[in-house]
């Protein structure tokens, strides 16, 4: 009886231990786990804080962006069109440049009425290539006009066409005496309808040639007949050159052998309109004045 209640005694308070034992350590455990719990929530929140304070740090940062790629828009513009002033300007210099060192002369009307300076000189005249003149005299000619001419005759060749070049520039001076010969020979009325006067020739300007060929020499009343003559009226504004005195003109009588140099954009448009040099008007070909030498 006595062991049966010590037994009794004993289990109990063993199990009252175990019991509260247990209770305690599920306290401590609820107490951690309600701990742990707020610390998560806390965190969460933080986190959502951080996540809303980020969308909107990315949100002005986005709108600033787009305001900076406005301005760079503007700035793009702005400078684009500065861009196109300084280049406006530029050209317009540049112009300016080409026309004052352009002799306005080159372009000007001369025949019988309209009349040349004794005392004008064309700068920089420059020796015709041998190979391609008539007879021994050294012939001169406008040095920037000489390439076109060359690579005229040079075509010309190639074209099995026999072309050369009787006379090109003339003085005030030679242009005279040349006048006095034939007066002399011919008598004034029949020498004014061949020959120009001094100041009226356009040999005058150095961008001036007369043709003939090895066959016809100076006989250039043959030259209306000869292959160069159909060649020249096919080919020659492809170089610049254009017949000044073309069959009944208004000027002057018909000299098929004499061309002169007005610019590739001149002689083509001429040729493209089925017009001559005297049928423009001199405002008309001032015009062209700037692009004479252009390639
Ligand atoms: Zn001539």
């Amino acid at each position: 009886m006595k062991y049966w209640l010590y037994f009794f005694i004993i289990t109990t308070c063993i199990s009252t231990l175990l019991l509260g034992g247990m209770f305690y350590v599920s306290q401590e455990q609820h107490t951690l786990l309600e701990a742990s719990r707020d610390d998560l929530l806390v965190q969460n929140h933080t986190l959502l804080e951080k996540n809303i304070f980020q969308k909107e740090n990315i949100s002005s940062l986005q709108t600033q962006v787009q305001e900076l790629q406005e301005r760079l828009g503007d700035e793009i513009e702005k400078f684009d069109e500065l861009e196109g002033r300084v280049k406006d300007s530029l050209k317009t210099v540049e112009t300016f440049k080409k026309l004052s060192e352009t002799d306005p002369q080159l372009l000007q009307k001369y025949s019988k009425v309209y009349f040349l300076n004794e005392h004008y000189e064309p700068k920089e005249l420059e020796e015709v290539p041998g190979d391609y003149t008539y007879g021994t005299r050294a012939l001169l000619i406008k040095e920037q006009i000489s390439p076109f001419l060359e690579k005229l005759l040079e075509e010309a060749q190639g074209d099995g066409i026999e072309l050369r070049v009787l006379s090109a520039y003339r003085s005030f001076d030679k242009q005279a005496s040349i006048k006095q010969g034939y007066v002399a020979t011919y008598g004034t009325t029949a020498a004014n309808t061949f020959s120009a006067d001094q100041g009226y020739s356009e040999h005058q300007l150095g961008t001036t040639v007369d043709f003939t060929t090895d066959t016809i020499g100076g006989s250039l009343s043959k030259f209306k007949d000869t292959d160069a003559y159909q060649w020249l009226l096919k080919n020659a504004h492809n170089h610049g050159f254009t017949l000044s005195y073309p069959e009944d003109n208004a000027y002057y009588q018909f000299e098929p052998w004499h061309w002169r140099f007005v610019g590739k954009e001149l002689a083509k448009d001429l040729e493209k309109d089925g017009k001559h040099f005297y049928d423009l008007s001199q405002r008309t070909l001032n015009t062209y004045l700037i692009n004479i030498f252009d390639d």
